[in-house]
């Protein structure tokens, strides 16, 4: 079986992992700030901050921007549930709209419509890797005092108009899972144009803790003394993580033309076939291709998905759109409510898509889907 993603691990990642478990620091060393500062760099952020998970990272941004009891926030239905009960983890009510046909990102003229007085963040997800319309959405944050929060976890290493994801919206999120663009096994990290936003993150990650005696009530109190001023979780990413991390992000631009190339294969090998709809690209848009998300027309995604898996075509579906899950239907979200999400949802077939994909696998991939779905 083709899997449908798998991470690329090569000699020099294993260095890298080897030297620092042979070295002094385990957690918390040089090799996470080395990640931190290369990271912020790469997305043209004031700082960034690693984590446990890009669900980590979604739960420290929505904390940094202040969401609590009663806030609102305005995110699309077409992500992991993640990027939605991570908010709620904070007592946010979850205003869902949809989204674009043609991206699958979050509508901006339907975010205007549903942004309110409560409303602290503004979420949105660059689906499959295309970037969000970050212009378009920062007008609205802009003029109505929220935040835009990048839920990047399919996009690092993409740009929009030329400026690279991480440096677009106030808070920026990645996770470095073994399928998503790079990995450190587990691990995530939020990016931000705003020290003290990255300040909050920091100490949210980090117990609360502070350090930094120019803050401190007691400041006096001895050379042992550290405070907690705001109670926060202990969600940092170890040094032997981080240095997995710093070595794919090495990797990076390798990885970046490689998805490129698997892309334009598929696009190639599936152009003009009936039956099924292609992915598309806004111009002003370069992305890291996470997934390649195609559509199987007249309702007969579920016979095309299961002949591709017994051809040994490892195909998913990303996603079941977020509001179906039980926890958001017991609250009384409903089906039908975002139609653009959930057709896409009931037509989508996530074709294998990772760098260690070679181009006889893709164009073994190609002749499964003209079997599937002339058959
Ligand atoms: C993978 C993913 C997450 C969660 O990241 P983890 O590292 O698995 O916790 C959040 N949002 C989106 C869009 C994702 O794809």
């Amino acid at each position: 079986m083709i899997p449908y993603g798998r991470q690329s691990i090569d000699e020099s990642d294993i260095e890298a992992v080897v030297e620092v478990l042979r070295g002094d620091w385990l957690t918390t060393g040089p090799t996470v700030t080395a990640f931190e500062k290369a990271l912020a760099q790469l997305a043209g952020a004031a700082r960034a901050v690693t984590c446990t998970s890009g669900t980590a990272a979604l739960h420290i941004g929505y904390a940094a921007a202040g969401v609590g009891v009663g806030d609102e926030v305005v995110t699309t239905p077409m992500t992991f549930v993640a990027t939605a009960s991570s908010a709620m983890a904070l007592g946010a009510t979850i205003r869902f709209v949809d989204v674009e046909d043609d991206t699958l990102n979050i509508d901006p003229a339907l975010v205007e419509e549903a942004v309110t007085d409560r409303t602290k963040v503004v979420a949105g997800v660059d689906f499959a890797g295309h970037p969000i319309e970050v212009d378009e959405l920062k007008a609205v944050t802009e003029r109505t005092g929220t935040l835009l929060l990048e839920d990047a976890a399919h996009s690092i290493g993409s740009t929009y108009k030329e400026r690279p994801v991480g440096s677009l919206s106030d808070i920026t999120t990645f996770s470095f899972f073994p399928t998503k663009n790079m990995t450190s096994a587990e691990g995530g990290a939020v990016a931000t144009l705003d020290p003290d936003l990255g300040l909050r993150a920091h100490e949210f990650h980090n117990i609360g803790l502070v350090r930094d005696p120019e803050r401190m009530r007691y400041p006096d109190e001895g050379p042992w003394h550290q405070e907690v001023h705001a109670w926060g979780l202990n969600y940092r990413l170890p040094d032997v993580l981080c240095a997995l991390g710093l070595s794919q992000l090495r990797r990076l631009d390798a990885f970046k033309t490689r998805r490129a190339e698997i892309f334009a294969r598929y696009q190639e090998g599936l152009e003009g076939l009936d039956g099924v709809r292609l992915p598309t690209q806004r111009g002003h848009v370069d992305p890291i291709w996470h997934l390649y998300p195609l559509r199987v027309l007249d309702g007969r995604r579920r016979e095309v998905f299961d002949a591709l898996r017994s051809d040994g075509v490892g195909v998913q579906v990303n996603y079941m759109p977020a509001h179906w899950h039980p926890i958001f239907e017991d609250l009384g979200y409903r089906r039908g409510q975002f139609p653009v999400a959930e057709k896409f949802y009931s037509e989508e077939v996530s074709l294998p898509m990772f760098v260690g994909l070679k181009d006889s696998d893709v164009d073994q991939v190609i002749e499964a889907v003209h079997r599937a779905v002339q058959g």
